[in-house]
């Protein structure tokens, strides 16, 4: 078999510790998972079903190897987003919360960059939401610490500073939903496949960068992330 054209490239992840790194098949992403960053959006953080939107894998920066991200074309409203990023290693659908850990095979901490101008004016119009969010690199992502190294994460801090300043600070444990519920409600609209990751929401400080920023993300446990914008 050969290919018409030179196949693109798998998008990889580093994986803390190890040679190995974590190939990344598809993004799902996590909308309001927050109540307080709900409530920012203008939306009741009452807990409805989760909703989830994606980002395409090329959206995928190693922020071990990669240190800056470019300013994206047509926006004048550039978010950070910090969130537990989920690294999923064995597939499945219809998983039980109860065993939606099993599936799980590593955490990272991540940034769903937006453009929040492009989202809103979506959202207002009811139209898709992929301008302002499914765009390359704009998930830069750190190290995957593997849970058979490090346990499931449950609680701890998580924040991100922009030029040293804070933006976002919350706990894992104010998640609405969590790790397992995320995992287990998903698989039941698509099957599961290795290489997927979650991306779980973002708690509220969302705000802008421009370029010259330097963003550090931060959740206890994991390996901090230092993106620049450029
Ligand atoms: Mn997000």
């Amino acid at each position: 078999m050969s290919y018409a054209i030179v196949p693109p490239p798998v998008p990889t992840l580093t994986v803390a510790g190890r040679d190995e790194r974590f190939p990344v098949h598809r993004i799902f992403c996590v909308g309001r998972n927050y109540a307080a960053h709900a409530r920012e959006m203008g939306r009741d953080p009452d807990r409805e079903p989760p909703f989830f939107f994606m980002k395409p894998a090329n959206a995928a920066v190693d922020a071990t190897r990669v240190h800056s991200i470019p300013y994206p074309p047509k926006t004048g409203n550039f978010h950070h987003e910090i969130e537990l990023v989920l690294a999923i290693s064995r597939g499945g659908r219809n998983i039980p919360i109860e065993s939606a850990l099993d599936h799980v095979y590593g955490y990272a901490v991540g940034l769903d960059m937006t453009r929040r101008d492009l989202q809103l004016e979506a959202r207002d119009k009811g139209r898709p939401w992929e301008f302002g969010k499914s765009f390359s690199k704009s998930a830069p992502i750190g190290a995957v610490h593997r849970a058979e190294d490090i346990g499931h994460i449950r609680q701890g801090a998580i924040s991100v500073t922009v030029n040293g300043q804070p933006r976002q600070t919350s706990d894992i444990t104010q998640l609405i939903w969590s790790v397992a519920e995320c995992v287990a409600y998903l698989s039941e609209y698509e099957e599961l496949e290795p290489g997927d990751l979650i991306m779980t929401g973002t708690p509220a400080g969302v705000n802008s960068v421009v370029a010259g920023d330097v963003m550090h993300g931060s959740i206890a446990g994991l390996s901090a992330i230092t993106v620049a914008v450029s």
